[in-house]
């Protein structure tokens, strides 16, 4: 659909072609030709709109068309001599006054608004609810525009004032079962979904369609038409229009603060009106609206502050970004715990429980991984299996406890003597390993040596009294020593490498290089 150009339209006043407008349903189309109670307008508000179909038509000619009903004449001299346009000092005294007062545009607005007030098919409606709608629109569309596009202020205060005559229609075609529907609505934008279900269209497109039926001019119809819809990419008469009915929303919901926070946020991103023009256009209206609903004769609208709305409507978009910012808190540091609980376990998964040292599958893993990077980049690895000497025989004589706390105690040592970079594990039972990389036969000798001259100095319990010291049969196996397929045959090599130091007396290293 294409934006508004009310400009274009006022300078021509064309008559209106249907195919201009957007097309209804069929079903609805027949059922509108069927209903005998759609909204009419009162015989002199429709020789007004004659009047304003015309391309020359006047001054005199709307105000001779006015004057024909004497109550019509009174209530626009009366909106002339308003606050609303009270920077006239003279009094307005004539229709033709009232009207040239006003604008051509205003006058009709305000002489169909005057036939609307109060239609007879509109049962179960809440017309108050819907002029007050139709007038915080109309002059909340007057002042957006006076800011976006000052020449169409006069058109977009009518088409504002008459966006939501579509209701009538909707009323009039389903009585108590469609205001039922606008009683279950949330809010504008549920009502026209909810019609949209129900007809094929909302009654932004209904009243397009009853206004052109009744003859008023078609940018006025077409204006209708647009007055649902987004906000973004719509042209500034679009927009103003657009944003009236979301002026008005939020002017009369129980709560506004809300209201304008959500507002706010899409002009902020729109960016198309200045910050504080907002608070300026809430105060006009509060201004003028008690005068425009006396006119109409609709209760009033509840009174706002435009500064204590907006001041509302920021405190709640600060919470909002306060509650967002705790959101966004709450979940990082759930994130961080269970990142810190998977490492952990991944940790545990590794680790030994008794003695802490890497697992047996670690082990595997990781000299696997090492064995072919080392390869790779034509390096030496040395392999450390290490078998405490007579464990049976300790744990026989001195209880699992003891020798639990022995197995734990060597681990201290083992791990307090290898340099970074090295690993060392617990393979099984009382079985180690160590995984020196970079390191050929000499590197891993000087640290059987070492640890067997530690554990000759370091007790690994006492008993009654009395050190308690191990020995440990060692094997070892180099990378470069064989062509080996995996870690797992460098294992093997080392395993029977500490075989053969047990044979030749324990307490001793093995260097095991396996037969070509
Ligand atoms: P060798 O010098 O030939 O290695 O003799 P050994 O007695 O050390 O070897 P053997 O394989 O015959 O016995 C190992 C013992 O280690 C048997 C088992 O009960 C003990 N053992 C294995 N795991 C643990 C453990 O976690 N705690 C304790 N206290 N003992 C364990
Ligand atoms: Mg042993
Ligand atoms: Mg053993």
């Amino acid at each position: 659909m294409t934006p508004v150009d009310t400009a274009a339209c006022e300078a021509g006043r064309e008559p209106l072609d249907p195919h201009a407008l957007p097309p209804l349903p069929a079903p609805l189309l027949a059922r509108l030709a069927d209903c005998h109670t759609l909204p009419s307008l009162p015989a002199a508000v429709a020789k007004v709109l004659m009047v304003a179909r015309r391309p020359d038509a006047s001054l005199f000619d709307y105000a001779a068309a006015i004057e024909e009903d004497p109550a019509l004449t009174l209530r626009l001299l009366a909106l002339a001599n308003s606050a609303f346009y009270a920077r006239h000092r003279r009094e307005a005294s004539t229709c033709r006054d009232a009207v040239s007062r006003i604008g051509l545009d205003a006058t009709l607005a305000a002489v169909m608004s005057f036939g609307l007030a109060r239609p007879a098919t509109a049962e179960g409606l809440d017309l108050d609810a819907l002029w007050q709608r139709a007038i915080i629109a109309a002059l909340a569309a007057r002042h957006l525009a006076a800011r976006l596009c000052p020449e169409r202020a006069g058109t977009l205060f009518t088409i504002a004032l008459i966006q939501d005559i579509g209701i009538l229609a909707a009323g009039a075609l389903d009585g108590d079962d469609y205001a039922a529907l606008t009683r279950a609505a949330a809010d504008h934008d549920a009502l026209c979904q909810a019609e949209r279900e129900r007809y094929g269209c909302d009654h932004a497109d209904l009243g397009a369609w009853l206004a052109a039926s009744w003859g008023i001019p078609p940018h006025l119809a077409r204006g209708i038409a647009e007055s649902h819809g987004e906000l973004a990419a719509a042209s500034p008469a679009t927009l103003c229009l657009r944003l009236s009915g979301r002026i008005a929303d939020g002017w009369l919901t129980q709560t506004p603060g809300r209201a304008f926070a959500r507002l706010i946020r899409r002009l902020d991103a729109l960016e198309a009106l200045p910050a504080d023009s907002l608070e300026e256009i809430l105060d006009e209206l509060q201004a003028q609206l008690p005068s425009m609903a006396e006119l109409l004769e609709i209760t009033r609208p509840p009174q706002r502050d435009g500064h204590e709305l907006l001041a509302e409507a920021k405190r709640h978009l600060f919470m909002q970004s306060l509650a967002l910012g705790a959101r966004l808190d709450a979940q990082q540091a759930e994130l961080e715990s269970l990142r810190e609980q998977h490492a952990e376990l991944e940790h545990s998964s590794r680790l030994d429980p008794l003695t802490g040292l890497a697992n047996r599958a670690w082990l595997e893993q990781q000299l696997e991984e090492r064995f072919h990077r080392s390869r790779a980049q034509g390096k030496n690895l040395a392999v450390v299996f290490i078998d405490l000497d007579h464990f049976k025989r300790l744990n026989d004589r001195h209880g699992h406890q003891l020798g639990d706390r022995v197995l734990a105690n060597f681990a201290t040592n083992l791990q307090e003597m290898i340099r970074e970079g090295d690993l060392a594990a617990r393979y099984g039972g009382e079985e180690f390993l160590v995984i020196l990389p970079d390191e050929g036969v000499t590197g891993a000798e000087a640290m059987a040596t070492r640890l067997s001259e530690r554990l000759a100095i370091h007790p690994v319990a006492r008993v009654d009294g009395e050190s308690l010291h191990v020995s440990v049969s060692i094997g070892i196996a180099c990378l470069d020593d064989a062509d080996f397929r995996d870690a797992r045959e460098l294992i093997d090599a080392a395993d029977q490498g500490m075989y053969q130091a047990k044979r030749n007396g324990r307490g001793s290293a093995h260097h095991f290089i396996p037969p070509p």
